[in-house]
């Protein structure tokens, strides 16, 4: 699908994040007004909540779906009233269209920069993946040695662990550096204290859209795919390394997990779906993709020191991942599990190749044993207080881009 252009101009720059293409789904609030429903289109937010009250756009004809701070109530009405709503905003949205309507919307519309943006969806359940093999070597090359980076059960099964959706956390949400039970492999007891290899995880959140309560296939589980968004999953390092064995991570991960507020759709990446890498090992059936599942979205990591200007530190793509999120879905409800409108699934750390295609402190300065010099001239092995941790992606179309904005956070010194 080519570009497409809007009437209104700052949606139509090609670095715009925003253009008519995208029109993701977020949350938002001007001065001490009411949290609504937007949509972003270039510069601006169309009011996607005062559209349905005004009976201008509506996504179910007999009930308002869009009165209420969060795109749940929306997502429930299924996969043909998205496509309906979609059209129709696209239509009203397109260059040469009925002055009438672009007055409407300009009336039903904010400037993106007076607007404070929040949860786009209230999240139901979290639940993390670790389905990138780069990140799976490097990790398990740290931990187990080369021999035995990979677990026996890696190529076969999207590993996972139940996490707390109370951690999930807006765009811009400042972070407390978290205490914990640490214990070094020089200590001889445990301590409580700050954490010392506080990190970041740079990852995917795919977004549920539909509930089952049944074993769902590959091709229902992309099909009940809302949308993505950029997330940061925040890790403890010191006390992960103490507390995972035997269940897993826990405390490590609680503190937060920050992601981008705008929903980007299945239906704008649609353009930009590719196929997970060749099988190392074949997969059961149940685990088979019926087409290209993944996506084509660039993503990279900014750390900016207190005051200072940002370093890249990381560049990489989604298209590095060993399971797609269908892959994800479909062997998390094989159990049975139900699953529920917006529930979010994280990727995993998506790391490539090379070294700066590592989306994780651990992995970038390799355990602490290889620093990395900032721009800056600073010296960084883990996240220290007051950096800003920034994350971004796009899909690159011919002249256009599909922008998932900014997913920030800035860490604040532990707590007394
Ligand atoms: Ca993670």
């Amino acid at each position: 699908m080519g570009f497409c252009r809007s009437w209104l101009d700052s949606a139509n720059g090609r670095d715009c994040d925003f253009p008519l293409n995208n029109l993701p789904y977020g949350v938002f609030s001007v001065g001490d007004g009411d949290l609504r429903c937007g949509v972003a289109i270039g510069d601006r937010i169309v009011d996607a909540t005062g559209l349905e009250a005004a009976g201008l756009l509506r996504a179910d004809p007999d009930a308002d779906v869009l009165d209420a701070p969060y795109w749940n109530d929306f997502m429930e009405l299924g996969r043909n009233a998205w496509s309906r709503y979609r059209a129709a905003l696209t239509a009203m949205l397109a260059d040469g269209v009925d002055e009438v309507v672009q007055d409407a919307i300009i009336i039903h519309s904010v400037p993106m920069a007076e607007a404070v943006l929040h949860l786009p969806f209230r999240v139901s359940e979290f639940t993390d993946f670790y389905s990138s093999r780069h990140h799976a070597t490097n990790v398990g090359t740290m931990f187990r040695g080369a021999e035995n980076a990979l677990p026996p059960n890696w190529l076969h099964i999207p590993i996972g662990y139940n996490g707390r959706a109370s951690s999930v956390v807006v765009s811009g949400t400042p972070i407390t550096r978290p205490h914990g039970q640490i214990k070094g492999p020089g200590d001889d007891a445990p301590r409580f204290a700050p954490s010392a290899r506080f990190d970041i995880e740079l990852e995917l959140g795919a977004i549920i859209g539909q509930a089952s309560d049944r074993p769902i296939s590959v091709a229902e589980a992309f099909e009940n795919i809302f949308g993505y968004v950029i997330l940061n999953d925040w890790s403890a390092r010191d006390v992960q390394a103490w507390e995972y064995q035997p269940l897993g991570p826990f405390q490590a991960k609680a503190t937060a997990t920050t992601i981008s507020p705008w929903i980007v759709t299945a239906a704008a990446l649609e353009p930009f779906r590719t196929s997970t890498p060749a099988r190392a090992e074949p997969l059961l059936d149940y685990l088979n993709e019926p087409g290209p599942m993944l996506y084509d979205i660039a993503l990279e990591v900014g750390l900016s020191p207190d005051g200072g200007t940002e370093t890249l530190i990381c560049q990489t793509n989604y298209n590095e991942m060993y399971f797609s999120a269908a892959q994800q879905l479909a062997h998390h409800t094989s159990s049975g599990c139900p699953m529920r409108v917006g529930d979010l699934l994280g990727s995993g750390t998506i790391s490539g190749p090379e070294k700066h295609n590592r989306g994780s402190l651990l992995e970038l300065s390799w355990g602490g044993k290889e620093p990395l010099t900032l721009d800056t001239g600073e010296i960084r092995c883990f996240v220290e207080d007051r950096d800003t941790l920034v994350l971004r992606g796009h899909a690159q179309g011919d002249g256009y881009r599909i922008g998932f904005g900014s997913c920030v956070g800035t860490v604040r010194p532990a707590s007394q």
